[in-house]
């Protein structure tokens, strides 16, 4: 029988798959199907992947051709600031099993997810891909940082010595339907919204941590999943991408939590808690490698974006992690 150039039959499993960007390719990958792809959605019920042979198991039981590398310990500031060492070790051993055993059984391509957290502190602006390992991460999550970093070197190891196509991608802060809500772990998003909820409730303003000045880039989980699914499909290089809005998207946290506040309509404003941390004050991130492959990439407004997560969360209030 004769192949279709790209019909080869393709399983690929999505590690982390119950997660905020797991859910977003569940719901991306159904909204543009293709016929010869079967996608396997993990969570960590199905094996714990800081263990070699619980991670060992689940690739023997779906035989991957293709993998989508999600899972890690995922924190916002405050959590990584308490856990570096966790967040460290934890990262490092998820990754080495997935690597490992994707090369052990012959998958033919792994998509990891980095951050653009992971950056140096100190550094010139844009960031681009070339920029990864030129310098200290910033402090408050060194940890997630090289974990996170270790992954860009196995996957050239990986090729160097076995050919393997190992790649993986570089997103900016994302956020969506779920994400993390807790009040104190999650990320900037989820946390606000959740804190917006309860003041709407009690009648009082939303607290916002730090000064609100620092800077950050937002990606709605399910424009990251498009183009996740761009990666998997088409990406050639071993080279890392960077998947961010725009430079001219970059908004400030302040901005944000009025965002977040109009979307409750809470009518007693907001106020800035400067006891807390700011973390880095800024990481923006050049995506011109992107737009050189999709120049007319279409990411969803971040006024819109948050008001969907919004109503996400108002509607699944009870099952919302948090
Ligand atoms: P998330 O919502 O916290 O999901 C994490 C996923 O990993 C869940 O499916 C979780 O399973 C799984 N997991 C965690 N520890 C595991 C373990 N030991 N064994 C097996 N599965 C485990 O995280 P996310 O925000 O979707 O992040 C996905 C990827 O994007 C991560 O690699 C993260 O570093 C990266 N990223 C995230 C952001 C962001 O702003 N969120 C930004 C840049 C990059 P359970 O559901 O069963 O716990
Ligand atoms: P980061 O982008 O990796 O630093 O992680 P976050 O998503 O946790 O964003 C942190 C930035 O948002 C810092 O400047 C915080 O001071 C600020 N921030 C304001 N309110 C909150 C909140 O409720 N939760 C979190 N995580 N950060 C907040």
């Amino acid at each position: 029988m004769w192949l279709i150039m790209g019909s080869e039959k393709k399983i690929i499993l999505v590690t982390g798959g119950s997660g905020l960007v797991g859910q977003a390719i569940k719901q991306a990958k159904q909204q543009d199907p293709r016929e010869n792809e079967t996608f396997i959605f993990l969570s960590s019920k199905d094996g714990d992947l800081k263990d070699p042979a619980a991670t060992q198991r689940i690739f023997e039981r779906y035989k991957p051709t293709h993998v989508i590398h999600l899972a890690a310990m995922v924190g916002g500031l405050f959590n990584n600031m308490k856990h570096n060492l966790d967040f460290l070790r934890n990262n490092i051993l998820i990754n080495d099993n997935v690597l490992q055993n994707s090369y052990k059984l012959g998958v033919k391509k792994v998509v990891s997810c980095l951050s653009t957290c992971i950056f140096p502190d100190q550094t010139t602006y844009p960031i681009d891909e070339t920029m990864i390992h030129n310098g200290p991460p910033h402090s408050s999550n060194f940890g997630y940082s090289y974990a996170k970093r270790l992954i860009d070197v196995q996957n050239h190891a990986y090729h160097q010595q076995h050919g393997c196509h190992f790649t993986a991608v570089i997103p900016t802060n994302v956020f969506g339907a779920y994400d993390n809500f807790n009040l104190e772990d999650g990320h900037v998003i989820p946390g606000l919204i959740h804190k917006a909820y309860i003041a709407k409730k009690e009648g009082k303003p939303l607290v916002v941590y730090g000064s609100g000045k620092p800077l950050r880039q937002f990606i709605y989980s399910i424009d990251l999943a498009k183009l996740f699914l761009f990666v998997l499909r088409e990406y050639e290089e071993i080279d890392p991408i960077i998947l961010s809005v725009d430079e001219s998207s970059e908004v400030s946290i302040g901005e944000v939590a009025q965002i977040v506040a109009d979307a409750f309509q809470l009518e007693h404003g907001i106020v800035l808690d400067s006891t807390k941390a700011d973390g880095q004050y800024k990481k923006t991130a050049s995506n011109k490698k992107l737009r050189g492959y999709l120049p007319d990439f279409q990411f969803m407004p971040l006024k819109d974006a948050i008001e969907r997560t919004v109503q996400w969360f108002n509607l699944n209030y009870n099952i919302a992690r948090k």
